[in-house]
């Protein structure tokens, strides 16, 4: 039994250290990826549900780093403890304008892009400068352009505000992504004028399980649309899902529809014959 403790010990420190080379591994590999340009952007279809349209798409960062695809759930995380995410959200930033213009360049029809924005970046004292000077550096127009941020990002009140005000002034929407899934406080958007709901996949997942689910759904649908928020599903996977959405005026965004694409699937699968 004592011998069997102790390979255990070393099997923990072995996985602990193996953890540990990894992610500086990453976090070393992390600050080269622009310069060696192993970012590049996917787009997901948003669905108005009512009329079947596609009414935008998000931006989601992959990374093709040299120890192969590494997920974002596991590189943002190390990008904002290292403060990497500020050179790597303008990136999305600016890659997301640069998007926009080649669509445009193609007599393709507008499209609103929405880009994530982490709080580390969003509470940076100079973001919302760096936003317009993007959107003039690229001459895209504001209207084009979404930022998400989340619930936490709120909690400081005052400040986002001020920050928000901004942003909207220069004619970007602000989404709040991931609603309903951490603490959410129906104060925070009331105090504040945001242009879209983004309901997190938990609440569409529990709402095929039980009927308060169902109705705690209902009730957010009716929240956002009581301050005039678009409203976006998100993770939206089946055809009941579809079916119970349908009638509700929603977007959806989600694999029943389609993953994020690269651009050219994009281009060919959606945007291709597409009119407004
Ligand atoms: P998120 O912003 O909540 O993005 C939605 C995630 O759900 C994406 O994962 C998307 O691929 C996935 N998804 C979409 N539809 C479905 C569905 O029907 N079912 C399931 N199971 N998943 C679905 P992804 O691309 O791996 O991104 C994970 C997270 O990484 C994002 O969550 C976001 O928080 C973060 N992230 C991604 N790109 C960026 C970025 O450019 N900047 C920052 N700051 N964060 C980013
Ligand atoms: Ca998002
Ligand atoms: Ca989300
Ligand atoms: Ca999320």
């Amino acid at each position: 039994a004592k011998k069997k403790g102790k390979n255990n010990y070393q099997f923990f420190t072995e996985s602990l250290s193996k953890e540990a080379t990894r992610r500086s591994l990453l976090e070393n590999a992390l600050s080269k990826a622009i310069s060696n340009n192993e970012f590049h952007l996917h787009y997901q279809p948003q669905i108005d549900l009512s009329t079947g349209e596609l009414v935008g798409v998000e931006a989601l960062l992959r990374w093709n780093s040299p120890y192969g695809f590494v997920s974002p759930i596991e590189f943002i995380p190390i990008a904002e403890e290292t403060n990497l995410i500020l050179p790597i959200g303008e990136w999305v930033m600016k890659e997301a304008c640069r998007q926009i213009n080649r669509w445009k360049k193609l007599g393709l029809p507008n499209l609103v892009v929405s880009v994530n924005v982490s709080a580390r970046q969003f509470h940076d004292e100079t973001f919302p400068q760096k936003v317009k000077e993007i959107l003039e550096s690229e001459h895209v127009d504001g209207h084009l352009f979404e930022i998400e941020i989340t619930e936490t990002v709120m909690l400081n009140i005052e400040a986002a505000t001020k920050k928000i005000e901004d942003i909207r002034k220069l004619g970007v929407k602000i989404a709040i992504d991931d609603f309903g899934a951490g603490y959410s406080s129906l104060n925070v958007i009331n105090s504040i004028d945001i242009d879209t709901l983004k309901i997190d996949k938990l609440l569409i997942d529990h709402m095929m399980e039980n009927k308060r689910s169902m109705s705690i759904l209902l009730t957010i649908i009716n929240v956002g649309k009581d301050i005039n928020a678009k409203v976006i599903i998100e993770g939206v996977e089946t055809k009941e899902q579809v079916q119970l959405l349908k009638s509700l005026n929603v977007i959806a965004q989600g694999y029943y529809f389609s993953r994020p694409l690269p651009n050219e699937e994009l281009q060919s699968i959606w945007l291709t014959n597409w009119r407004k």
